[in-house]
C-alpha cells in the first residue's frame, strides 16, 4: 500500500471556487493545482495509430453518448460503435436460428461460428475450443459444475474437492461454497488457498497443497485479473505446476481478456473464462475456453448446442457482438508501439495526483503487478458511498467494491481478505479506466475526487 504525501502547493485546488461539472470538456487551468498542471502541459494523449487492415476491425474512439467521465470499466465498459452496429444489423438481417436447416439457419451458423473464431483468435486457441455463454458467472460456473465428481471418465472423474481463493469473484467464491455445500454429503469440500498480505498466490503454497492432496482435487480457479484491485497472480506458474500434478485449472480471466494479449497455446491452463461486456463488446454474453480433451458435464440440460457443453438456442446476437469486441481488442492490443503502457501511465498519474492533493488517500495493491486500467483508492475515515455520491455530481462513475455488492454497507469480502482493516475498506473507491480514456479526463476526475473528499472531510466534525 502506497500512502502518498502531501504536496505543498495541491491545497489551493480544495480552495478553488466551484465550477460546477467537470464533464468530458476542456480543462479549466486556472483551477488547476502545480500537480496538476504540469501533467496536464504534458504532450501525453498521443493519437492511437490506425492499422492497415479491415475498417471493421480498426479501434476508434466512440462518442461517449452522455457527458460523463467513465471510470467504472470494470463494472462494464461502452459497446464499440461497430459492436453496435453489427448487432443492429444481426437483429435486422440475421435472426435464424443456427440448427435450423434453412437458409436463416445457415446464416446464422456462419456468424456464430465466425464469432467463435475471432474469439479463439483473441486468446490463442482453437474454435472448437469456445464454449459460449451468458458471460463470465456462466463460464465461471460451468468450470465448477462441470468439474465435480461424477464419472467424467476423465482425471477429475470422482473427485470431489475445490480448491479457490478468497479473491475471486463472486461468481467462483460463491459458486464452489454452494456446490460443495450441495454435496456434502459426498464429502465435497472447498480448500481455500491463502494469499500472502499482497493477496498473491504463492505457488510453492499449491504445490504443497497438491503433493499431498491432488488424487482428490476435481480442479483448481484461480482468477488472472482481481476485478477490485487489479492485482495479477501468477497464472502461467499455478497452471504449469496443476499440470505436473496432474489436476485441472481454470483462470477466471473476466478482467483480463482484451485487455493485455492472451496466448493460451503456450500456458497450461486447461478452462478459461471471459466475458464480453468487460472488452467493449455486449452484456449477457461470455465464453468458456476448455482445452482439447478436458470434458465437462453440461451445467446447462437441454440441445446439443456448443457440442453438447451447453443446451439452448445460440445467442445468436450477443455471440456476433462477442465476436466483433474480440476482433477489435485483438487489432488494439496488436498495435505498436504496445497501447497499454500509455494507459497504465495514464492511470499511475491519476493516482499520483489524487494522493497529492489527499493525503491520507491509499492506493490498496500499489507495489503489486496490475493490470494497467484498475485502482483502487481507500479514502481513510470516508465511506466510499458519500465519496462516489459527491463524485456523481461531477459527473464522474466510479464503483465501492465490486458492482454487483454496492449498495451494501458492509466492506469487500475481497479487500478484507488482502489483509486491508475494515476501516480502509470502508473508504475504498475503484477507478477502473478503459482504452476510450483521455488524459483531460483523468485531469478532471483527478480534480473532481480532490474536490469531493475535501468537501466530505470539512463536513466531519472530528477530522
Ligand atoms: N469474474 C470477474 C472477475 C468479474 O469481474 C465479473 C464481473 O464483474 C464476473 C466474473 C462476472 O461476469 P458477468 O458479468 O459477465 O457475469
Amino acid at each position: 500500500m502506497l500512502q502518498c504525501p502531501t504536496v505543498a502547493g495541491v491545497a489551493e485546488l480544495a480552495d478553488a471556487q466551484d465550477s460546477g461539472s467537470c464533464g468530458v470538456k476542456p480543462v479549466e487551468v486556472r483551477f488547476l493545482s502545480p500537480a496538476l498542471l504540469a501533467f496536464a502541459r504534458e504532450d501525453f494523449d498521443a493519437e492511437i495509430k490506425p492499422l492497415s487492415i479491415s475498417s471493421r476491425s480498426r479501434w476508434r474512439r466512440p462518442s461517449a453518448g452522455f457527458a460523463l467521465i467513465y471510470l467504472d470499466n470494470n463494472a462494464t465498459t461502452q459497446p464499440a460503435e461497430e459492436v453496435v452496429s453489427a448487432i443492429d444489423e444481426s437483429l435486422r438481417e440475421n435472426w435464424g436460428n443456427p440448427s435450423s436447416i434453412s437458409a436463416g439457419g445457415l446464416r446464422a451458423r456462419q456468424a456464430v461460428e465466425q464469432a467463435r473464431e475471432q474469439v479463439a483468435q483473441l486468446i490463442g486457441c482453437s474454435p472448437r475450443e469456445i464454449i459460449f455463454t451468458s458471460g463470465g458467472t456462466e463460464s465461471c460456473n460451468l468450470a465448477l459444475s462441470g468439474s465435480l465428481g461424477g464419472s467424467l471418465g476423465t482425471e477429475a472423474a470422482g473427485r470431489k474437492v475445490i480448491v479457490t481463493t478468497r479473491f475471486e469473484h463472486s461468481a467462483v467464491r460463491e459458486c464452489a461454497q454452494e456446490l460443495a455445500n450441495r454435496l456434502v454429503n459426498q464429502e465435497a469440500e472447498v480448500l481455500w488457498l491463502e494469499g500472502g498480505s499482497d493477496g498473491v498466490i504463492d505457488p510453492k503454497r499449491l504445490e504443497d497443497l497438491l503433493q499431498r492432496r491432488a488424487s482428490e482435487i476435481a480442479i483448481v480457479s484461480v482468477m488472472w485479473a482481481n476485478n477490485e484491485s487489479g492485482v495479477l497472480q501468477p497464472i502461467a506458474e499455478l497452471g504449469s505446476i496443476c499440470r505436473q500434478y496432474g489436476v485441472r485449472f481454470h483462470t477466471d480471466a473476466t478482467q483480463w481478456v482484451g485487455r493485455m494479449p492472451t496466448d493460451v497455446s503456450s500456458m497450461e491452463v486447461d478452462l478459461l473464462t471471459m466475458s464480453a461486456h468487460k472488452f467493449h463488446g455486449p452484456k449477457g454474453v461470455g465464453a468458456l475456453y476448455c482445452r482439447r480433451g478436458t470434458v465437462l458435464r453440461s451445467a446447462i440440460i437441454g440441445g446439443p448446442q456448443e457440442r453438447n457443453r451447453r443446451g439452448g438456442t445460440e445467442n445468436v446476437t450477443g455471440i456476433i457482438g462477442m465476436g466483433v469486441a474480440a476482433e477489435l481488442s485483438q487489432s488494439w492490443l496488436s498495435l505498436s508501439p504496445n497501447p497499454w503502457t500509455h494507459f497504465e501511465a495514464l492511470r499511475n498519474q491519476f493516482e499520483e495526483l489524487v494522493c497529492a492533493g489527499i493525503p491520507n488517500a491509499i492506493v490498496l495493491a500499489s507495489q503489486n503487478r496490475r493490470v494497467w486500467n484498475t485502482s483502487n483508492i481507500a479514502f481513510t475515515n470516508l465511506e466510499a458511498e458519500a465519496v462516489l455520491i459527491n463524485l456523481a455530481k461531477h459527473d464522474v462513475a466510479a464503483s465501492a467494491g465490486a458492482a454487483c455488492s454496492s449498495g451494501s454497507l458492509d466492506p469487500s469480502p475481497v479487500l478484507l481478505a488482502m489483509g486491508i482493516a475494515p476501516e480502509i475498506a470502508h473508504g475504498a473507491v475503484r477507478f477502473s479506466i478503459s482504452r476510450n480514456t483521455t488524459k483531460s479526463e483523468i485531469i478532471s476526475a483527478a480534480k473532481a475526487v480532490i474536490e469531493s473528499v475535501e468537501l466530505l472531510l470539512r463536513s466531519m466534525p472530528s477530522v
